[in-house]
Formats: structure tokens, C-alpha cells, sequence
């Protein structure tokens, strides 16, 4: 088998199946065929749809390692017309594969999926514990909810999170939550403001005191950022009426350790701050979203994925440090700068994970997206030599 065309082949195979958050069945199916037709142990879609494939070794050491490789499956939509290539047909031009997902991330999924089989192959499955890969939908919508039942299933030790890393070893990032004010006036004709109390005013004021608000900063992780990004009065449009509702809405990146709690009430007590010195009527809350999966599930959350952060002295970041390090590559050891599914999996459950994928950050979500075919080699085989360290 020539591993570096089959993982190319498979590449190209997922980036042909439209796969936007919500409708990714055909990726999954195409998954799905793979894990089953080239030999795969386990194969198993959630109730949210998430693909998961796993090989079980034949060794009985004691040691029994189950180590879960997550890629998403699900995109952002494209607009066709800004596109030199067709979005879904993976064309090859200049060492590279355009296409939506290409880089985010179907070429990090095909490398962990082909390299799990690999070595499975080599080894003759003679290894302790298991090898499980996950194809997780909905990641661009909702980081780390749909992982929440594939870490129910797997019960990994350890996880590897194929966004893109440029291939460097990631051990943390920051979270992300949505927080949500609104304030309460009362409506009126507008040729009457002065029977009415102008809801938007009022955020006004609001927005101006949580300007002051400065959230906290850790050394590796940065800072987390607290910063308005839309308002939206109600009714809107307002014609001839004052608004009676006012919402903001504010992006938090979140540092290690930070709750909902935590992360509210510095804003609560500007509200209530508010309240007492203008009777000003405010609310503060996390944003919540509910979806409905292509299996016809619901899937649903508030908007709070924490962060998270390993150090890089434990022991199976070291292996899969040396592992790269075998593969040829010379990995820096840093953070994502973005939110993954490692929200879930090391954010919410402690289990221990790190990030290793293809390509660059900054090719993600655009148009003319692409991977290079010499980081998908590279991934491919960082992956491989990842898995052998862990099982030596
Ligand atoms: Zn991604």
C-alpha cells in the first residue's frame, strides 16, 4: 500500500462531500465506507452523527493506552463565485488540494484515519489498548459539544486534535464564550419619547461601564479578551416606536479555570451598579443555541467552551513530542490561538490532549482554501510516529 496516495486519495474523496454544520452526511457515510472497507475493528455513528472508527490492539500488557484522534467534519459555507477552484471537487494544482476543508480540516482527518491504519498494518494490531479516530460534526457552530458524546463512548486517555498547527505541538488554548445583555425600557409612540424609556439609551450606559471591565491575563495563554461584537434593538426596524428591548452581545476568550460564574459576575455587578444609582433594568447571560443534527438529533448548548493548558513535561506530550521529532519534524511547542474541540475534551474533562494537524491556521475559513500535499506527508507521518511512541 502506498500510504502518502491513499491519504491523498481519501483527502480528496472527503473535500468532494459537501459537509456544512448540520448536513454532514455524505462525509460521514464516505467516512464510514472507509473505516469498514479497509479493515477498522469498530465503527460507530453517535446519536449526534459523528463517525467514529477504532482499531483494538491484540496485546495484554497492563499498559492499555486508548488514545482518540478528532477531526471535524463540518465547514463554513463558501461563496461560490470568489472561488478560482470548485469548492468540492478538490483539485490538485502546484503541490497543492483546493478546496473547503481542505486545511479545516479534512486533510488532518484523512492523515490521522490513514495513519491509524497504517499502523495497524505494521504492527499486526500487536500493541496495548485501542486507536479510536473521530470524524465529529458541528465543531464550527458549537467547539467541543458534539466530543461530548464521542469522549462517552471512546473514554480516550489521550487526545490528538488535527486543527491546523502548521505541525507544531500545541498544548492549550484559549476558550471562548458568548455573553448576552439586555436592558428593559418601555415602549412609546416615538412622537411621545417622554412616555417611554428608551432601551437603547440604556445600553448605552451599560456598554460604557463594561468598557472598564478588564478580564483577567495568563502568561502563556494571553489575555482574556472581552470585546462587544453586535446590538440589536427590538423591535427593529423601529418605526414610529421607542425600542423596549436592547441586546449586546460580547465575545469572551476565556483563560484556564474561568466558569460561567467567574466570567459574569464582574458584568452583573456593573449591573447592578447600574440598577441602584439610574434604576436602570439589565440582564446578563450566557447565549444558548440549539441545532438539529442530520440524524435528526437536537444538539444544544450555552455558549462556553473553556480553555485549557498542559504542561509540556507529561509524559505522552513528551512521547508524542519524540514522535515527531522520529517523523523529521521539528515541532515548537506552543498554543492555538483559536477554539477547538479541545474545549471539550481537555476543557471540560481533563483528559489529557494535544494539537498536531497540517497547514496554516490562516487558510482556514477562506476562499480558495488548500493544502499543501507535502504537510499532508508530513502530518501523516507525525501522526504514524506518534502512534508508535505511545505504544513502544
Ligand atoms: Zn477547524
Amino acid at each position: 500500500m502506498n500510504w502518502h496516495e491513499e491519504n491523498i486519495r481519501l483527502t480528496k474523496e472527503l473535500i468532494s462531500k459537501k459537509s456544512y454544520s448540520g448536513k454532514e452526511k455524505d462525509v460521514i457515510d464516505c467516512l464510514r465506507n472507509f473505516f469498514e472497507n479497509s479493515g477498522f475493528d469498530e465503527v460507530i455513528i453517535d446519536k449526534y452523527g459523528s463517525c467514529i472508527g477504532g482499531i483494538v490492539g491484540k496485546r495484554d500488557d497492563g499498559k492499555n493506552i486508548t488514545t482518540l484522534f478528532d477531526g471535524h467534519v463540518d465547514t463554513v459555507v463558501v461563496n461560490e463565485e470568489k472561488w478560482s477552484f470548485p469548492p468540492f471537487v478538490a483539485t490538485e494544482h502546484n503541490g497543492r488540494i483546493y478546496g473547503r476543508g481542505s486545511s479545516d480540516m479534512k486533510g488532518a482527518l484523512s492523515s490521522m484515519a490513514v495513519a491509524t491504519l497504517k499502523f495497524a498494518k505494521e504492527t499486526d494490531k500487536d500493541f496495548s489498548g485501542k486507536i479510536y479516530v473521530s470524524g465529529s460534526v458541528f465543531e464550527e457552530v458549537f467547539e467541543g459539544v458534539a466530543p461530548r458524546s464521542v469522549s462517552e463512548i471512546v473514554n480516550p486517555d489521550f487526545v490528538i486534535i488535527g486543527e491546523a498547527s502548521e505541525l507544531n505541538l500545541k498544548i492549550g488554548q484559549r476558550g471562548r464564550a458568548e455573553i448576552v445583555v439586555e436592558t428593559f425600557g418601555v415602549s412609546a409612540h416615538s412622537a411621545n419619547p417622554e412616555k417611554g424609556v428608551n432601551a437603547v439609551l440604556l445600553m448605552n450606559d451599560v456598554i460604557r461601564e463594561i468598557e472598564n471591565i478588564v478580564p483577567n491575563e495568563q502568561e502563556k495563554l494571553g489575555k482574556g479578551i472581552l470585546v462587544l461584537t453586535d446590538i440589536i434593538s427590538s423591535p427593529y426596524p423601529g418605526s414610529s416606536v421607542i425600542p423596549s428591548s436592547c441586546r449586546a452581545t460580547y465575545d469572551r476568550r476565556l483563560l484556564v479555570g474561568e466558569t460561567p460564574e467567574s466570567v459574569l459576575e464582574p458584568i452583573q455587578n456593573v449591573l447592578s451598579k447600574l440598577k441602584e444609582e439610574k434604576g436602570i433594568e439589565a440582564k446578563v447571560s450566557l447565549a444558548e443555541d440549539s441545532k438539529l443534527c442530520y440524524t435528526g438529533e437536537e444538539i444544544s448548548s450555552s455558549r462556553f467552551f473553556p480553555g485549557w493548558l498542559y504542561d509540556e513535561n507529561e509524559k505522552l506530550i513528551q512521547k508524542a513530542y519524540n514522535g515527531l521529532k522520529n517523523s523529521g519534524l521539528d515541532p515548537e511547542i506552543t498554543n492555538y490561538s483559536f477554539c477547538t474541540n479541545g474545549s471539550h475534551y481537555a476543557g471540560e474533562k481533563g483528559i489529557l490532549t494535544i494539537g498536531f494537524g497540517p497547514s496554516h491556521e490562516s487558510l482556514a475559513h477562506i476562499d480558495d482554501e488548500y493544502v499543501e500535499i507535502e504537510q499532508l506527508k508530513k502530518a501523516f507521518d507525525g501522526y504514524y510516529e506518534i502512534l508508535r511512541e505511545i505504544y513502544k
